[in-house]
């Protein structure tokens, strides 16, 4: 398996730090509002991956945090007349239910920042008596960057290339401009937690350096969010856990790309920003799924309401497929071509290979869901030229096939059509004195009494067939295999 390396700017070949177990972090949101479709992308990226490393039997330990603590929650608070405290835990909750609705997987571990003062109060004075940070005047303690030879390394940026972009800020108590807060001192209001340097609060980036080091030990195979975290965050991060454990602290950085809508960058004043729970209160989480999944997760993603509608058509016609596969392996009639089925069992297996191939290749899921999509044609091309002489192994191999591929990937595929009615059997028994107990045999009996209707231009007859499937919620379909009940 390949890895795109965000650090070394390389495809590298992933070897991780134990056999068969992954450790992996991906950064939470600051819960101050509802997450936009952005950040949807960015999880649902991660999701993949983590599925595809689970599918790949990796052991994956999964860590996200929740940054409960931080200026927006605060702005927010005060904003609303609210506690910070209030606005991080109805936040914190909408977002564990919209990933939920979205089908991302719960991560195994899931850090609050107010909960974990203790720890990163412990590294910022080990890194404090390493000579890697100091205490100001003001109370605040700042990560001095120049103490870290490797700093610039996660983003790729030197160190004497920030300066010249560097704000300079009126902050006589930073000893040079590119130096972070490790520890806010508290202003009145805000929230506060004792430390030796005075009451305070935590900064951002030392959180996930923290966590990443109670929860999963240092260093860690995979360290992921979205491209913006790069710098400064991710470079903030791994410089103090590198200063402070000086053990390293993630051999893959992984980013993924923007989300732009309609071809423009999301803005609240361009009028195209999104929530993600706006998105689906209107489509299903698998079609944007899908959508997403177009793309690969480095590109930019292009979103618009016209393609996660076109997303929304692709999955009724692989949800459809796999259902005729089905009802045509079950309902064969006749001797089935053993050349065509031969092709068709090839045809999923090669849709198999490249799937993995593409999956392999950096988590390629637009190849990958290429590969299903030709495979699916191919089934339906089959299911026309076969008619009812169906080959139920490759239909079975070919709908596995494409179920399987697309419950890795974290894309619910409609359920079948449930069971037909009970209440057939006594359709059948006014209709044409069926006096069996098999619904299934129910319907055939119906069918072909429709047929013979049809065939005596009896449309009356035909009509009230109809009508009286149609009260039940069923619809007659016809196909090449010939005609079959469906729920409407
Ligand atoms: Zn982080």
């Amino acid at each position: 398996m390949k890895i795109y390396n965000s650090a070394t700017r390389k495809k590298e070949e992933f070897a991780p730090i134990e056999e068969g177990k992954v450790r992996m972090y991906v950064c939470g949101p600051t819960v101050y509002d509802n997450i936009h479709i952005g950040n949807a992308r960015t999880f649902i990226s991660f999701d993949v991956i983590r599925r595809w490393l689970i599918a790949s039997g990796y052991e994956v330990t999964f860590a996200q945090n929740l940054t409960d603590v931080d200026d927006k929650i605060i702005n927010r608070a005060n904003e609303q007349g609210r506690t910070a405290a209030e606005v991080a835990e109805e936040f914190s909750e909408k977002f564990i239910g919209i990933m939920r609705a979205a089908n991302v997987m719960d991560p195994d571990i899931r850090p609050r920042a107010t909960k974990e003062i203790g720890p990163m109060i412990g590294m910022i004075k080990s890194l404090i008596e390493q000579g890697h940070a100091y205490a100001a005047e003001n109370g605040d303690v700042y990560f001095s960057v120049r103490s870290d030879p490797s700093y610039g390394e996660v983003s790729g940026r030197k160190i004497d290339d920030l300066m010249v972009g560097a704000r300079i800020e009126e902050n006589e108590d930073k000893r040079d401009p590119l130096d972070f807060a490790l520890w806010k001192a508290a202003k009145p209001g805000e929230p506060e937690w004792p430390s030796p340097w005075g009451k305070g609060r935590p900064g951002w980036h030392t959180e996930c350096a923290a966590m990443v080091h109670r929860y999963l030990g240092t260093p860690i195979d995979i360290h992921g969010g979205g491209s913006d975290l790069a710098f400064p965050h991710h470079e903030n991060e791994c410089a103090q856990a590198s200063c402070c454990w000086h053990e390293g602290f993630a051999n893959t950085w992984m980013h993924t790309g923007m989300l732009l809508v309609d071809g423009e960058k999301m803005s609240k004043s361009l009028g195209n920003f999104f929530t993600l729970e706006e998105v689906l209160e209107k489509h299903s989480a698998a079609a944007l799924r899908l959508l997403m999944l177009q793309t690969h997760y480095r590109s930019p993603l292009d979103f618009s309401w016209e393609r996660l509608e076109g997303a929304e058509n692709s999955l009724e016609r692989i949800a459809t497929c796999v259902e005729n596969l089905v009802w045509a392996a079950n309902h064969a009639t006749g001797e089935a071509d053993a050349e065509r089925a031969a092709a068709l069992i090839a045809a999923a297996e090669r849709a198999s290979a490249e799937f993995e191939e593409a999956m392999n290749d950096d988590f390629n899921t637009a190849s990958a869901v290429a590969a299903y999509f030709q495979l699916v044609t191919e089934a339906n091309t089959y299911l026309d030229e076969v008619a009812g002489a169906a080959d139920p192994e490759a239909c079975f191999a070919c709908s596995a096939g494409i179920a399987g591929a697309f419950a890795i990937l974290g894309v619910k595929l409609r359920e079948p059509k449930e069971e037909l009615p009970v209440g057939l059997l006594g359709v059948a028994g006014g209709l044409c004195g069926y006096t069996g107990d098999s619904v299934d045999d129910a319907a055939e009996a119906i069918l072909a009494a429709r047929a013979e209707a049809r065939a005596a231009k009896n449309w009356e007859l035909a009509d009230a067939i109809r009508d009286q499937l149609r009260d039940m919620g069923l619809v007659i379909e016809d196909t090449a295999a010939g005609s079959r009940l469906k729920r409407a």
